[in-house]
């Protein structure tokens, strides 16, 4: 459903990724992990198309764009953006919510303003979602009445409220205070056993990505170092870097 083929992203003089390549199956969950700065939020801003790139093909649910000339913005048509996204969504580090909206109104506004949907059913549906995050009992509150980690379930069913194909975590759990970290990774593991939905998980948490994932890849200055099943890659790494990092967090 994904496919990286040879892109490159540079910021400025800085090449972040080079002749990058990362395909991802339907309804596979992967974890991105790797030091600070190795690129993994890149690669999720890209697919998010929140970030341009120069060289290279991406192909999303089969839909792809490249950039032919090599430099300066990729050329995807406006409406050819505008099918990526409504097949991607994004949970963020940071919630992101709109502060000046209710729970509920956060999660039906891009469904009746996308998709289309009455707002009836966008409520009903927005419901559901809030429900299965266990945050429906808060609907009428406003973010800055919620903590971190209810924001941050309040975020997950907006984004599923999409209906994304795939769907983004950029380390969710990293801007949240210790005890509120293992609501949103519940939410997140009871999501990974829909078959149907790809997940792609930026993350700082080994224990969870390992539990997770169906891959976990190690990440180290735009590239994929090391990739396989989790049990592989945390008990019996190939790689010295990938042995290294792993050290210095777990
Ligand atoms: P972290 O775990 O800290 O989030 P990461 O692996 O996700 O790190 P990225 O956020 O993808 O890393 O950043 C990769 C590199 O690109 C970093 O060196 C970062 O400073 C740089 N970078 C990211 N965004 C920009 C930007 N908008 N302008 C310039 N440099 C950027």
């Amino acid at each position: 459903i994904i496919r990286f083929s040879n892109v490159s992203k540079r910021f400025g003089t800085l090449t972040v990724l080079q002749d990058f390549d990362f395909t991802v199956a339907p309804g596979e969950k992967v974890s991105l992990i790797g030091p600070s700065g190795s690129g993994k939020t890149t690669v999720l801003r890209i697919l998010m198309t929140l970030e341009p790139f120069q060289d290279g093909t991406l192909e999303l649910g089969g839909i792809g764009y490249h950039e032919p000339g090599g430099h300066g913005p990729f050329k995807a048509s406006e409406r050819h953006l505008r099918q990526i996204r409504t097949q991607v969504g994004m949970v963020f580090q940071s919630f992101n919510l709109f502060p000046h909206m209710t729970v509920l109104r956060n999660v039906v506004e891009a469904p009746i303003a996308v998709l289309g949907l009455k707002r009836e059913e966008a409520e009903c549906r927005a419901l559901d979602l809030l429900g299965m995050v266990g945050m429906a009992d808060k609907k009428d509150h406003f973010p800055s009445q919620l903590s971190g980690g209810q924001q941050q379930r309040v975020a997950i069913a907006r984004a599923l409220a999409m209906r994304p194909r795939v769907l983004l975590f950029d380390e969710p759990t990293s801007a949240l205070d210790p005890q509120l970290v293992g609501e949103v990774l519940g939410v997140i593991r009871s999501l990974a056993s829909e078959h149907d939905l790809t997940m792609l998980l930026v993350t700082h948490e080994m224990r969870f990505a390992r539990e997770v994932s169906d891959r976990v890849c190690f990440f180290d200055k735009g590239r994929i170092v090391e990739q396989g099943e989790p049990e592989r890659i945390f008990s019996n790494p190939e790689q010295a870097r990938t042995r290294e990092f792993l050290q210095s967090v777990l």
